[in-house]
């Protein structure tokens, strides 16, 4: 067993089909799919719920197409949101339209924000409804289980500092970007560093404020991209890699003056970043592992490949993972025959996509948002310009975000029983 200890005393030892590390979006969603399925699954997760950290509100459409498939759509626009229609980029002469989603041929023409945390809720409700689906909160997993070649389960600790044992034929890392289960199996993420870090702020609304878009400000060695979470506004200011200890030492003052200067709109009331406790800051990197699975265990989501916030794409592509794992996985676990040609299945058909997203992003990087960060006099380059003014070329953004590059639908599958 990695990282064991002989005399570890475990309280519980239990079976199933198989055990999901990780409740983020790609662990959830992956935990449902197979659990309607009718696959016996365990998600097992470190909190107590899933109001974590925030780390994005985006769904997509082809997760909204998806969701509209298993029933789910209309109970996720129950439920507070704010529907972002168009992407812009604002420099000092002017706006251009960077994605335009109302002009996709979809039910839904939009980027739904809506808080996370209600988002795995009502997942993870609609999973509840199935017998064979457990979830264990507070369940921090340590250990892999490992024996002749191949992972067999894991073990956590419960909230009681007490170990318990899963055993399944199938382990999921859904782990996130600091995956523990990455580390066991001794995977290592090939790194990129992008030129930026970013402060993420949240402020209040206004009825006057501008509705239904996404704006990123770019101009003065500054970039703030500006968010709508339906109920508030996130804002991601945009830093020169390593640069938070020199924005600390200038003083909270500083950091109000900049925002107010980069997004006027919100200058009337940048004095809700009361301390830096209002402004966390996200290392941002940009990172995938070479291998995506060994005998018994499958990485997705952000621990197999961790995005840049470039494009907010991360959540969408988490759960392009966790619906081709669904696709390809659903029969052999039904059958109790996965093997590992199943596993480079799911990378096979999910890395290219990955791969050209973070090259994209990259691109998007090193060409605009470090000579953002560092130029005096912020112009979009011709070719973007150009771009952003052709209809056709135009689409190009809205499709990638919507979508990303190789788009994976649920495949249709009857949903078994649920519970009475
Ligand atoms: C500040 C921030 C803002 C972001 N904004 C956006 C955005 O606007 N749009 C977007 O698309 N993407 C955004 N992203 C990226 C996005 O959050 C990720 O790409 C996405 O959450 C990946 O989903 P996941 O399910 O793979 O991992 P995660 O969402 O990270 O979920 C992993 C889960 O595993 C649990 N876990 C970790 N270790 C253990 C353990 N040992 N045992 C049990 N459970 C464990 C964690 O508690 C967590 O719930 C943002 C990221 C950050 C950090």
């Amino acid at each position: 067993m990695a990282e064991s200890s002989a005399d570890e005393v475990v309280a519980s030892t239990s079976e199933t089909g198989c055990v999901i590390v990780g409740g983020g979006p790609a662990g959830t969603v992956l935990a449902l799919l197979l659990a309607r399925a009718g696959v016996a699954v365990t998600l097992l997760e470190s909190h107590a719920d899933f109001d974590r950290d925030f780390r994005g509100d985006t769904v997509h459409p082809s997760t909204l197409e998806m969701l509209d498939q298993i029933g789910l759509a209309e109970k996720l626009h129950a439920i507070p949101h704010g529907k972002m229609r168009q992407a812009l980029i604002r420099t000092k002469e002017r706006a251009y339209v960077m994605a335009d989603f109302s002009r996709l041929p979809t039910k839904y023409p939009y980027v739904l924000t809506v808080s996370q945390a209600k988002f795995l809720d009502l997942l993870a409700d609609e999973a509840r409804r199935y017998p064979n689906f457990r979830l264990v909160l507070r369940a921090n997993v340590q250990r892999l289980v490992e024996a002749d070649g191949g992972v067999k389960g894991v073990r956590y600790r419960d909230g009681e500092n007490r170990w318990h044992e899963v055993r399944a034929p199938l382990t999921v890392a859904a782990d996130g970007r600091f995956s523990k289960l990455r580390h066991l199996a001794g995977f290592e993420p090939v790194k990129t560093s992008p030129p930026m870090d970013v402060v993420w702020i949240r402020f209040t609304k206004k009825p006057t404020d501008p509705t239904e878009c996404a704006e990123i400000f770019v101009g003065g060695g500054r970039f703030a991209v500006v968010l709508d979470r339906g109920d508030a506004w996130q804002i991601g200011y945009c830093i020169l890699k390593g640069s938070f200890s020199a924005l600390k030492t200038a003083g909270i003052e500083a950091l109000r003056t900049a925002v107010g200067e980069q997004v006027p709109w919100l200058a009337d009331r940048v004095a809700e970043i009361r301390d830096w406790k209002d402004a966390t800051v996200l290392n941002v990197e940009s990172s995938r592992v070479p291998t995506w699975h060994k005998p018994g265990l499958l990485l997705i989501g952000d621990a197999a490949h961790v995005m840049s916030p470039v494009g907010g794409v991360g959540i969408n592509v988490a759960i392009q993972d966790a619906i081709a794992a669904a696709n390809l996985l659903t029969d052999p676990l039904l059958m109790g025959t996965v093997t590992e040609a199943d596993l480079t299945a799911v990378q096979a058909l999910r890395e290219p996509g990955v791969k050209g997203v973070q090259e994209f992003q990259a691109m998007v990087q090193n060409k605009l948002a470090a000579p953002g960060l560092t130029g005096k006099e912020f112009r979009l380059p011709w070719f973007v310009r150009l771009a952003l003014s052709l209809p056709v070329v135009r689409n190009v953004p809205a499709k990638m975000m919507a979508y990303g590059p190789h788009r994976v639908k649920l495949a249709p599958r009857p949903a078994v029983a649920t519970a009475p």
